[in-house]
């Protein structure tokens, strides 16, 4: 059997300019820990391309295909051939290694990638040749250049030429780690899981920030919401967990602050100890879920009142989508099953009747002065808990 690898594409990363190379040393990194549970490969990279080698026989390749689609950094994918620089051995390898895909299709186009320009055959050359091979081959076929069903790629790169069916789309964006660490506002809801994935896409190294009002929420509420954190890893890698006890907060909110301004100031409390969180772990930024409009403390003015408390930048990557692309994302990457499961949420746990939707900050400074909340942040800090989703 022709010797077979795993070729991924950079999207993005190949316009760096000077630190191309720390972007490829974290996309290598992130995909050596990817593989490492299908066993032993071989990684190399040349020409804004990685190389993956099985190194034995047993490994499931379209199983590990399928998993790299989930790595940030990578525009596409493909398993190819490896085949000496020569069109006999092209042809040869070509013959049976596409009998597959070629079976399942009635059309074909051959293309060409000549990155080796000393190869005596040019592109169109290449092409033409091995189109009329495959024909012969297999007589079913015919030629489309415009809508083809396979797309056969012929690449001619420095040592080895590949022959390969269609690319799979990757994941696209940054490879996780290439822009910091940020904590995310994770609530068991659709919104905030999508916002994680957001900026992880953006190379951000997540961690995540639950709040959990036991008894008024439960303990299946809060396993929810580690499962959501599980559900993210493939995307975001090992995820840093932790879980705020807000009971107490939350009573003194309802005991001592007016009651159309509970929401804002419970949002305002979570931001300060989140930062404070962040500052222990090494986060630069917070990640929230909200989009403008989309509930009542989702107004700008309300987003401003619990800005204002936060020193750090707070991001807010779904702040112009729509419900329905939020869902959409939501299922493609599947988190949208676990969120919709009905556990009560600790915001909805104390929820005004009539909240105030434009708020300014002065009266919301003047309603949360009502009772000094110092010390009962920093007892929440304090009793907050710790643990790693690892990479599933
Ligand atoms: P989601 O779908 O993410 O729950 P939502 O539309 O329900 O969002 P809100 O309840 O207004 O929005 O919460 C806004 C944001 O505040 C959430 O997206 C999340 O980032 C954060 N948040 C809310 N509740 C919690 C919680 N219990 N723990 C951590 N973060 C929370
Ligand atoms: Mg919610």
């Amino acid at each position: 059997m022709a010797k077979e690898l795993i070729l991924a594409k950079y999207g993005e990363m190949a316009l760096k300019g000077l630190n191309r190379g720390t972007f490829e040393d974290i996309l290598m990194k992130n995909l050596r820990r990817r593989l490492k549970k299908f066993g032993a490969f071989k990684l190399n990279r040349a020409q804004s391309t990685i190389y993956m080698e099985p190194l034995s026989e047993d490994i499931d390749l379209d199983e590990v295909l399928e998993h790299l689609q989930c790595v940030f950094g990578i525009a596409a994918l493909c398993r190819a051939c490896v085949c000496e620089k020569t069109m006999e051995d092209i042809s040869a390898k070509a013959v049976p290694y596409l009998e597959e895909v070629l079976l399942g299709a009635k059309t074909f186009k051959v293309e060409a990638k000549r990155a080796d320009k000393a190869f005596p055959l040019k592109s169109p050359e290449i092409c033409a040749e091995l189109g009329g091979i495959l024909l012969d081959a297999y007589p079913h076929l015919s030629v489309d250049v415009r809508h083809p069903d396979v797309t056969v790629m012929v690449e001619i790169r420095d040592t080895h030429a590949f022959v390969h069916g269609a690319n799979l789309k990757g994941a696209g964006g940054l490879p996780v780690g290439s822009s910091g660490k940020a904590l995310l506002l994770l609530s068991g809801g659709i919104d905030s899981p999508v916002a994680g994935y957001r900026m992880a896409r953006r190379g951000v190294h997540i961690s995540a920030i639950h709040y959990v009002s036991p008894p008024y929420t439960s303990d299946r509420a809060q396993e929810k919401v580690e499962q959501l954190c599980q559900e993210l890893t493939p995307y975001c890698g090992n995820i840093a967990f932790f879980c705020v006890p807000f009971t107490e907060i939350q009573e003194a909110i309802k005991k001592y602050c007016p009651e159309e301004y509970f929401t804002v100031i419970m949002r305002r409390l979570m931001m300060e100890i989140a930062q404070k969180i962040a500052a222990k772990d090494n986060c630069l930024a917070l990640i929230a879920g909200e989009s403008v409009g989309q509930v009542a403390s989702q107004t700008m003015q309300a987003i401003a009142c619990t800005d204002a408390v936060s020193r750090i930048p707070v991001f807010r990557p779904l702040i112009g989508s729509d419900k329905t692309e939020i869902v959409e994302t939501a299922r493609m990457i599947g988190t949208f099953e676990t969120s919709t499961l009905p556990y009560e949420d600790c915001c909805t746990v104390f929820t005004p009747k009539h909240p105030k939707v434009r708020p300014s900050l002065e009266e919301v400074e003047k309603a949360q002065g009502k009772f000094d909340f110092t010390e009962m942040v920093n007892k929440a800090v304090e009793g907050t808990t710790m643990k790693v989703f690892e990479l599933s």
